[in-house]
């Protein structure tokens, strides 16, 4: 029997352990917001980790957005070193969404049932989380002399940005490419799937200026609402158009977001909304300022700065036709797109494992949203990262979420056969 065979039955006889740790770490609600119970998830798995004999270090994301003495932004990096070698790293985020309604099981309690544990966070992505921790201590029990490093990490705030959690300790060099060489992120994309990037995405806030006035002689003053309304036109006419027929080489997953797109976050124009339980009317006044808060996700193919000019050169237009159109455009936020390649050795190693495993080639998806690949590949500037785990991604945030524990089982296989490949070949090479 040849060691990845050897591995492989190894992880498969751990799937009662798969299925308490997976629980374990579901009965330890770190809802964010605001982000509750950091400190605890890492210092159970500092204790489990630290028994394999792998460095661990708690790092707090001191000055982070969200960080307080309150709601703390923990942080774990285990690490062991074997002999010289390359270094594969498993990252997973510890932060799971608010609950919501209808649940028909209780959230926090990693029900198991026919095959399933059910909990908030069991897909999105604890069962991701343990999977990997079962395939690095498998591998780790059965190879303790290996060539290269294996990390795990536990991070905060993915849901949230992910700046008290990946995004610091990229800044902080864990994830440059003198550490780290390969990244598998197990997030629910399905043991199937591996997912090789994401789309770029820009914030924007744009605001129009008009002039107060009383609102029984509206020709006094200079209604910034309706400037706004231009602006939509505009966007309605000529801008939604072009971007749904702007298309990607990039297999975006779903198929609808090949193209651009853009969402209008929100907007708001005149006096603050009165509250609920206030019965009295709100006064006659023109609104001097409207503002519109928007969401453009753009293709590797398009270049953030033409994005923006597009945008404004929108707004110029709209400006011709109105003599007193005044705006604003603020940059809130942005993320490049990034696409690992298909020839990139992370890739190809967790494509053979889940050929061999499962009798098939996966399918390559790009994600519609972001998720924490985009500080690995900006702040780390380390390209090599996947996502690839188990779970369904659909039910990701939805109430009765679970996480099927074959596919716990099968995706840990495939991530110890990728270690095994990764660390091996450059023993070979070496
Ligand atoms: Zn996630």
């Amino acid at each position: 029997m040849d060691f990845v065979e050897r591995l492989s039955d190894e992880i498969r006889s751990r799937e009662g352990e798969l299925v308490a740790l997976c629980q374990a770490l579901i009965r330890i609600p770190t809802l964010n917001p605001p982000g509750e119970n950091y400190r605890e998830i890492c210092e159970v798995l500092k204790a489990r980790l630290s028994a394999r004999q792998m460095d661990c270090q708690l790092i707090r994301a001191e000055g982070a957005p969200g960080d307080s003495d309150t709601y703390p932004r923990w942080n774990l990096i285990a690490r062991r070193d074997g002999t010289y070698g390359p270094c594969v790293h498993f990252n997973s985020h510890i932060d799971v969404v608010e609950v919501g309604q209808d649940w028909t099981v209780p959230p926090f309690e990693g029900v198991l049932r026919d095959g399933r544990i059910y909990g908030r966070g069991a897909c999105d992505m604890k069962g991701g989380l343990a999977a990997s921790i079962i395939a690095v201590e498998a591998f780790l029990d059965l190879c303790p002399d290996f060539a290269g490093a294996v990390e795990i990490s536990a991070t905060a705030d993915e849901e949230t940005g992910g700046y008290g959690g990946v995004a610091y300790l990229a800044e902080r060099g864990f994830f440059s490419p003198d550490r780290v060489d390969h990244v598998i992120i197990p997030e629910p994309l399905n043991k199937d799937r591996i997912c090789l990037g994401h789309r770029g995405v820009w914030w924007a806030e744009v605001e129009t200026h008009g002039s107060i006035g009383h609102g029984s002689m509206p020709f006094l003053g200079d209604c910034a609402v309706r400037h706004m309304g231009a602006v939509i036109t505009e966007m309605e006419e000529a801008l939604f158009p072009a971007l749904s027929a702007r298309r990607t080489t990039m297999p975006v997953v779903p198929e609808g977001a090949r193209a651009s797109t853009l969402n209008i976050n929100s907007i708001h124009g005149g006096q603050a909304e009165l509250p609920a339980d206030f019965t009295g009317f709100p006064a006659p006044v023109v609104p001097d300022s409207c503002r519109m808060i928007i969401d453009r996700r753009f293709l590797i193919e398009e270049d953030l700065d033409d994005v923006k000019a597009e945008f404004r050169a929108l707004l110029d237009r709209v400006g011709e036709a109105r003599p007193r159109f005044r705006y604003d455009l603020r940059d809130m936020h942005e993320v490049q797109p990034t696409m690992t390649d298909r020839s990139a050795p992370v890739v190809r190693a967790v494509t053979a494992a889940v050929e061999r495993t499962l009798g098939q080639t996966p399918d390559y998806v790009v994600s519609p949203g972001t998720y924490d690949q985009k500080h690995i590949d900006r702040i780390g500037r380390l390209q090599n990262c996947i996502a690839y785990g188990p779970g369904i991604l659909d039910l990701a945030h939805q109430p009765d979420e679970w996480v099927g524990v074959d596919d716990m089982v099968v995706s840990a296989i495939v991530m110890g056969q990728a270690l095994a490949t990764l660390l091996d070949t450059t023993r070979g090479e070496t």
